[in-house]
């Protein structure tokens, strides 16, 4: 039996979907056949019956920081919609008692936590209707990022203390509170929490009463919207803050006592933030305040808690001695966190297959919304290297579509692969706004927001909505069905290679004919799959023209015979183009007159295309050489970048010197042309520039760059003003590579001396560039020792992965020694790090078999897709370095330069 009010609703729903089922079906092509899924809640999945929905909690909790326990008590108003006997809902560690359903004993309690499930079974079942289920419970408080957690800290003055925060992403709701921990059940909640009265406490609603007693204080908050267990929060501590209220929302910056100046940053970029996103979405950001907490250490990044945001300290905090990189990243950090407040909070998955929704969009609008309010940094042109580490993911045969089945909630974040979520979902949102225009995207985002606030949907709804503002002709190259195009990028893995040959009519007039397969990096041509491809065409210096490549093969107009050609303009499309020898050549003749981001495209594909064995190297490297003096960051970072794996597959090898030599050739021109100190009218780009070309340069030990680093650290050593922040590890760096006993001393002093934690995270960063194996064992030894503070240990494995290249042997024994702790910050994530990126970042450390072998006993049997994705790369990487070493001793033999 099922209860009137929800029948009705389930029937409605259903006619829905068939009307548009129908609508879609008269559509001509068998791909825009199926309609997509769209949420409901009666077939949202999970384990917890639908028949018992939680409408309101209030919890009242009594953490006891120094037992690491809790007691709690909560009430919670239920909506029984089928008559039943038993209720279930999830739990973890803790005891419940003086359990009552409408002030009435129930007949029995099971609590198990291999099941993270409560079961209460009443004397007789319970009819539909409003019903109140009340318990007493204790609890547990946990020392790493999982449910409410106990973080110490040590701040940059010697106070040493500890606070209380949360993290309940994806289904650690549960060791807090007993709550029905599915995204699907929104609920209101209304917290009370007892904590020593000298603490701040803060939660994502403002308080509403706070009564001291004694030592004890108890502060209940307002009750929250309706909105899903893992974006609940809190934390207590003894915190300072700093606020401003800005267009009818309270914004507070929250910190450490005495850290929260380092916050005014954050607070002023989180009220433009927000008024530009109030704009996008077209709903207003509907809580009264928005709080940011910076939690020293812990995890990293942030958590995107209704109202409260949690931020790992560093990616919140900016000191004087912050680097650009290091605002940038609080800035774009802010950005995407705020982002979820309506795409995640506001508007929620329905199940964690879809999580991708959730990120995807935060990370495109994270990206656009910093390039709105800083162009000067050109974040998108800087965006590519996201969207390629994404391709190089992608383009393996093991990889995973964007959309992946969660079977079970306790492995979500497990089947969470970050590159293909968040930079590969960004940049298919990317392609799809520009295939749309971002008038006509936004106005379809704005209707789906208004449309499932305070609900949950499925990838379809988005889909649905943005079909319906989307033109139906695809003749122009805009519009098409919109779910059509997404579903060939988000349902299936990898992506297309779009390959071009042209023909050039009496009249000068070009065509081209463009085929399409699946790029893969081994085994080209062996690979399914059928695109909608949004091309952007541009014919030598005029705007881009739009074209749908639907099937496997299309000929289109290209401009004109003489003119360079390019099939992905702006590098915006998520695909790789390979072009005919002769437009190949003719855009490598005239490759300084592309647009930048013309130019960036084509490095990436043609080294992409040599990797894959489908271009000869010589391809790629004649491009570089035809760079000249291009001042472009992200362009420079992509050669640097390739000519540094091509030295590291080198090494060892009989024509490492002289390659070595090549590739200094190669970039020494700009690096001249640079010099090392800045000009004031540099851009952000050029000095990064400035960066990339001297620390390469230095890391291949061109002699010059080597002394004038040493000449520069010796001034630094004296005086700590002598080279700005942004500099600091480029010389540092430089000088480490090729340091002598005394002064490694003197580096590693310096990084003991670290002032706070952004200088500590750069100068054990550069500590790590040292090429000698027995200084290397030293800085080894230094990762993994109580020097780096625990708060600080998101940085331990970073350092060592920086390590894995030069000194493999020593990386992988060190890993595998420390594993546990290394990877403990990194929850939820640890383990996708172990089996699919352990692989490839220690490749050489052993044989590909032995690695495996190890990192089998260790991660759980269900993980076996990523170890077979990590794995995958790994024997890539054996077998391009052999590849890579015979293709640039001949490039290097015949001194490649553009014809
Ligand atoms: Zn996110």
């Amino acid at each position: 039996m099922i209860c009137a009010f929800i029948q009705d609703r389930a029937m409605r729903i259903s006619l829905l979907t068939l009307a548009l089922a129908t609508a879609f079906t008269s559509s001509p092509t068998p791909a825009q056949s199926t309609a997509p899924t769209t949420f409901t809640f009666a077939s949202a999945p999970g384990r917890l019956p639908k028949n018992v929905i939680p409408i309101r909690y209030d919890i009242a909790v009594t953490p006891n920081a120094a037992a690491r326990t809790l007691a709690g008590h909560e009430t919670i108003l239920l909506e029984v919609t089928a008559p039943t006997a038993t209720i279930q809902f999830n739990s973890l560690n803790q005891k419940l008692s003086n359990v009552l359903l409408d002030g009435k004993p129930v007949k029995s309690v099971e609590s198990s936590d291999e099941q993270q499930l409560t079961t209460i079974t009443l004397h007789a079942p319970a009819a539909c209707g409003r019903h109140t289920l009340t318990f007493d419970y204790t609890g547990k408080i946990q020392t790493k990022p999982v449910g409410l957690f106990a973080q110490q800290y040590k701040t940059p003055d010697g106070v040493e203390g500890e606070l209380l925060s949360t993290m309940f992403q994806a289904t650690d709701a549960r060791r807090m509170f007993p709550c029905w921990d599915e995204p699907a059940f929104r609920a209101v909640f209304k917290l009370t929490v007892t904590t020593p009265a000298s603490w701040s406490v803060y939660s994502n609603m403002p308080q509403a009463s706070r009564k001291v007693d004694g030592a004890l204080a108890t502060t209940s908050f307002e009750p929250t919207p309706k909105m899903p267990t893992y974006l609940v929060e809190f934390t207590g501590g003894h915190l300072g803050e700093i606020s401003a209220d800005h267009r009818g929302t309270h914004f507070n910056v929250v910190a450490v006592k005495g850290q929260e100046e380092g916050g005014r940053v954050a607070l002023a970029t989180a009220q433009q933030i927000l008024d530009d996103y109030n704009d996008y979405f077209g709903v207003k950001y509907p809580l009264p305040k928005l709080t940011s907490i910076a939690v020293p250490g812990g995890f990293s990044g942030g958590m995107e808690n209704w109202g409260a945001i949690t931020y790992n300290d560093q990616a919140l905090l900016v000191t004087p001695s912050s680097t650009l990189a290091a605002r940038q990243k609080v800035f774009w950090v802010q950005a995407h966190e705020m982002a979820h407040q309506w795409f995640g909070d506001l508007v929620t998955m329905g199940w964690w297959d879809e999580l991708w929704l959730n990120e995807s969009f935060a990370s495109w609008m994270t990206a656009r919304e910093t390039d709105l309010r800083n162009p000067d940094w050109r974040w998108w042109e800087l965006q590519d290297e996201s969207k390629e580490k994404a391709m190089a993911a992608d383009a393996r045969a093991n990889a995973q579509p964007i959309i992946q089945p969660v079977v079970n909630e306790l492995d979500a974040m497990n089947s969470f692969d970050p590159s293909i979520v968040l930079d590969k979902g960004q940049a298919v949102l990317r392609m799809l706004e520009n295939h749309m225009g971002p008038d006509t995207f936004r106005q379809g985002i704005r209707n789906y927001m208004k449309k499932h606030a305070y609900s949950n949907t499925l990838a379809g709804d988005l889909w649905n909505a943005l079909d319906a503002v989307s033109s139906k002709d695809a003749k122009d190259g805009k519009g098409g069905r919109i779910s059509a195009i997404a579903a060939s990028w988000t349902t299936q893995p990898g992506f297309p290679l779009v390959s071009v040959a042209v023909t050039c009519g009496a009249d000068g007039r070009r065509t081209a004919l463009l085929t399409q397969q699946r790029f893969l990096l081994q085994g080209l041509g062996t690979g399914k799959g059928l695109w909608q491809v949004p091309l952007q065409v541009r014919s030598g210096g005029g705007p881009a023209q739009a074209v749908l490549l639907t099937g496997a093969e299309q000929r289109i107009d290209a401009g004109t015979c003489e003119d360079t050609l390019t099939v992905n303009a702006d590098a915006i499309g998520y695909y790789r183009v390979a072009y005919d020898p002769a437009t190949l050549a003719l855009n490598t003749r005239r490759f300084t007159t592309l647009k930048d981001g013309d130019r960036i495209a084509m490095l990436d594909d043609q080294w992409a295309l040599a990797q894959a064995g489908a271009a000869p190297l010589a391809s790629y490297l004649a491009l570089v050489s035809a760079m000249g003096g291009v001042q472009n960051a992200r362009a420079w970072d992509q050669i640097t970048g390739v000519l540094g794996t091509l030295e590291s597959y080198q090494r060892g090898a009989p024509g490492h010197a002289a390659f070595t030599a090549y590739a200094r050739d190669l970039v020494r021109p700009l690096a001249r042309q640079l010099g090392w100190d800045a000009r004031p009218d540099d851009t952000p780009g050029v000095q990064k520039l400035r960066r990339t070309v001297l620390g390469q340069l230095g890391a291949w030990g061109d002699p010059a760059t080597v002394a004038a680093a040493r000449k520069r650290f010796a001034a630094f050593v004296a005086d700590r003003s002598a080279i700005a922040p942004d500099d600091q590890l480029m010389v540092m760096s430089i000088v480490a590579s090729s340091a002598t006993p005394a002064e490694f001393e003197q580096l590693h002093a310096i990084a003991k001396g670290a002032k706070n934690e952004a200088e500590l995270r750069r100068y054990y960063q550069a500590l790590t560039s040292v090429r000698d194996p027995a200084l290397a064992a030293k800085v080894g030894a230094i990762i993994v020792s109580g020097e780096i503070p625990k708060q600080a240990g998101t940085a331990r494995l970073p350092l060592l992965g920086r390590m894995a290249d030069e000194h493999p042997q020593l990386a992988w024994d060190l890993f595998t020694k420390n594993v546990d702790a290394l990877l403990e910050p990194y929850a939820p994530f640890g383990l996708t790090f172990l089996a699919q990126e352990a692989p490839g970042l220690f490749w050489r450390a052993a044989p590909p078999e032995q690695l495996e072998a190890w990192i089998r006993q260790k991660a759980p049997a269900y993980m076996a897709p990523q170890l077979a994705l990590g794995m995958e790369t790994a024997r890539f990487k054996h077998a391009q370095a052999a590849m890579m070493r015979k293709a640039a001793d001949a490039a290097v033999a015949a001194k490649v330069t553009a014809r």
